[in-house]
């Protein structure tokens, strides 16, 4: 059942916790403007996600891949960090153990000051060399050229973000694993679970005994192992969950 209100045990739950980790996917950044993957706005030049976030569809077209990567990022650099990022990053000043695993590769909770911040599937603004393997960060300028090259070994660069298909950083994975496991609350807002490791982390939770909480305006895969699936948006509920 989704829960339209915060009822009393859902704040407990939430103003109790002291080991916390939060898991955050496009939904989160949907009140920036920035489109999720399957929502309205996620076609590109009729072009699905899943046609050109791939190593396939890079290796065959990196320019057009990259013309895709050009128009996210003009939407991402106009984009600013709504409340539900600014919960987060305020929410973490005062729980004692607290991790943001993010699927996001925006940014944006960065820019609203989380700092124990987990980026599973990379970021955006970097970039990465098919070449030697130097990683460039984040300069937020036009690209020179389209595919753009590395100025070391003129090698071809790639966004620094994870592709369906490829696996995650074993570190990344890591930390993110050992955070889902040691927490007493789990809070996963913005995804659709579809993506793993989303649903497994919320599973490890579980079993290890955590409070799950979902907020999303949806139902998603997770709505039926979360205790609590809170339906709304993100920007609405989590300032005043955390407040
Ligand atoms: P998704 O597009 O599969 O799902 C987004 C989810 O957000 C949906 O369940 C939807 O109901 C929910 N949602 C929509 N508006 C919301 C709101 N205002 N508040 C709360 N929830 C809302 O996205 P995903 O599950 O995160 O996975 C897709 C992949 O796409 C990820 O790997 C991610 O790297 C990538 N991606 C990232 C961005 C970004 O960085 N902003 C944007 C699009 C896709
Ligand atoms: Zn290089």
């Amino acid at each position: 059942m989704m829960e339209p209100v915060l009822s009393a045990e859902v704040m407990d739950a939430a103003r109790g916790a002291q080991r916390v980790a939060v898991l955050t996917g496009a939904g989160v950044s949907a009140e920036s403007g920035i489109p999720t993957f399957r929502g309205a706005g996620g076609l590109w030049k009729d072009h699905r996600p899943e046609e050109l976030a791939t190593p396939e569809a890079f290796a065959e077209d990196p320019k057009l891949v990259w013309e895709w990567y050009d128009w996210r990022r003009s939407l991402i650099a106009a984009a600013i960090p709504n409340p539900g990022h600014r919960a987060l990053a305020e929410w973490e000043r005062s729980i004692p153990e607290f991790t943001l695993i993010t699927q996001n590769v925006d940014g944006l909770h960065h820019l609203a000051g989380s700092r124990r911040l987990v980026e599973l599937h990379g970021n955006i603004w970097r970039t990465r060399c098919g070449g030697c393997g130097r990683m460039d960060e984040d300069r937020r300028v036009p690209l020179p050229e389209h595919p753009p090259h590395c100025s070391t070994c003129r090698g071809l660069l790639r966004p620094d973000v994870i592709w369906f298909g490829e696996s995650l950083d074993p570190d990344v994975l890591t930390t993110a694993t050992e955070a889902s496991n040691r927490c007493d609350l789990f809070l996963v807002a913005g995804t659709s679970g579809v993506v793993e490791p989303a649903a497994s982390l919320a599973r490890l939770a579980l079993q290890s005994g955590a409070t799950v909480i979902e907020v999303n305006p949806d139902r998603t895969s997770l709505s039926a192992i979360a205790h609590h699936s809170l339906a709304g948006r993100s920007g609405d509920i989590l300032p005043r969950l955390i407040a």
